[in-house]
């Protein structure tokens, strides 16, 4: 699939790489994770037999890996928040490849100048919804706090958050849904759908720098964002916190490159 992307200058799905990772806390690595995705797909077929469908067919372009500078993250995100603008701004869905997590406060951003009143769905093992992490304001722990500052809890709902602080807990509760509920409840609004691939079990993709035991398998997964994605307005999308140094077998990302085909399968039809 690699050199397939690389062959795809025009469409309607625009990929890029954001290769950030300069608040993560526990395993960096994350920004090595967009030319990881690249690689591993290399191997994998362009047709999906979950959804009888073919990338071939799909209008998607891949725009490698943005430029970033490491240390204080404000102006990467600044960045970030600029190149998506710029996707959107030609009328393409943003489908962004992290990086760590922080990195989608600046596409959410982006999109809600856009789209007023855009709604959120997390996917995640970890809540991310803490004021600050270690004092900083912002982090891959803190993203879904200040996302919600900028289009409001009300506008966010989670799948999959088994971590969480006592402080954290009470917000779990209330943005805690599943696939059919959110279904309903983003039903005609522009989307953005958030993946953090620890949303995973660490057995099937330990390459994250939060390991969270507990998580979901490969097909749990695929069966909650292929249906999000098919059946409401995805107008940006992210995958993010692949760490592919972390897990030497490769495996995760493979698992990463497959759930992004699928992504972009489903987002596909979505557009037709
Ligand atoms: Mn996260
Ligand atoms: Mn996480």
């Amino acid at each position: 699939m690699t050199q397939f992307m690389a062959s795809r200058t025009q469409g309607d799905i625009c990929l890029f790489g954001a290769p950030f990772d300069s608040t993560t806390s526990f395993r960096p690595g994350a920004r090595f994770g967009p030319a990881a995705i690249r690689e591993a797909s290399y191997g994998l077929e362009t047709f999906s037999p979950i959804q009888n469908a073919d990338l071939e067919d799909c209008s998607f372009m891949d725009k490698g890996d943005l430029e970033l500078p490491f240390g204080d993250p404000r102006p990467a995100l600044t960045a970030i928040e600029e190149y998506t603008a710029g996707i959107i701004a030609q009328d393409k869905i943003p489908l962004m490849l992290g990086g760590e997590h922080l990195i989608s406060l600046s596409s959410l951003r982006a999109a809600s100048h856009v789209y007023k009143d855009i709604k959120l769905i997390h996917l995640d093992a970890h809540a991310d919804l803490r004021d600050s992490y270690l004092g900083q304001k912002l982090s891959h722990a803190t993203v879904m706090k200040r996302i919600s500052e900028v289009i409001g809890l009300d506008a966010v709902r989670q799948i999959g958050i088994r971590s969480c602080t006592r402080e954290e807990y009470p917000n779990v509760k209330r943005l805690r849904s599943d696939t059919k509920a959110i279904i309903g409840w983003a039903s005609g609004s522009p989307c953005y759908i958030t993946c953090d691939l620890d949303i995973l079990d660490p057995s099937v993709l330990p390459g994250t720098g939060t390991p969270e035991p507990g998580g979901l398998s490969f097909s749990e997964l695929i069966d909650i964002l292929v249906p999000l994605i098919s059946k409401l307005n995805v107008v940006c999308m992210d995958i993010v916190e692949l760490s592919p140094r972390l897990d030497p077998s490769d495996v995760s990302s493979v698992v990463a490159a497959k759930i992004l085909r699928e992504c972009i399968i489903a987002l596909n039809n979505n557009t037709d």
